[in-house]
């Protein structure tokens, strides 16, 4: 499966000069998007995963259908002001400001085996939040999955700088 042909590249989004790879076209391809799910999935079948956190949004998508297919429940780790019970924050830095990722204190047990997803990895300050919420709750996080890396601008160095293990489906 060419999985890069499948995603839509739109330039000056959000702003002049980013090209934005746009996921939802992979998404919206019945063959890419369930065979995107098997790839990201089999490999974790024997860890016997007992949760996939999905990072907020685009990372909520793929991972219930990880979760799914892992026979896993599902995390959401969320932008400020969605999640009703007490949340554990973390912090990180985006070009302009700062943004923050929640996640409820009783979302992992202590041990639990935990598998990160979002679509895409960057410059890792998203993914890194997530690992360090899911640490905060003592989980353990077996590797983080993405649709696409980035590899340019070093996130998946920096999450493996953390201990952990990334995948992803195309660099
Ligand atoms: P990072 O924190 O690694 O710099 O940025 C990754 C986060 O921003 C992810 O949650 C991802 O959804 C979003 N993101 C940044 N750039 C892109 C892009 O080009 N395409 C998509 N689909 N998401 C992006």
């Amino acid at each position: 499966m060419d999985f890069k042909s499948t995603i839509r590249t739109v330039p000056d989004y959000p702003r002049t000069g980013i090209m934005f790879r746009d996921v939802s076209t992979l998404m919206a391809d019945a063959k890419a998007f369930s065979a995107a799910v098997e790839k990201l999935s089999a490999p974790f079948e024997k860890f016997e995963i007992s949760k996939v956190a999905g990072i907020d949004a685009r990372g909520f998508i793929l991972g219930g259908a990880i979760a799914v297919r892992l026979n896993a429940g599902f995390l959401p780790l969320r932008k400020p002001g969605k999640l009703p019970y007490r949340t554990f924050s973390e912090s990180y830095e985006l070009e302009y400001g700062s943004d923050a990722l929640h996640m409820h204190v009783d979302g992992v047990k202590p041990g639990e085996r935990v598998l990160l997803v979002d679509d895409l990895i960057a410059t890792g300050g998203t993914a890194e939040a997530g690992v360090k919420l899911l640490r905060r709750g003592r989980a353990d996080i077996v590797s983080a999955v993405f649709l696409v890396d980035l590899p340019d601008l070093g996130g998946a160095r920096r999450v493996r700088n953390m201990g952990v293990e990334v995948k992803a489906l195309v660099s």
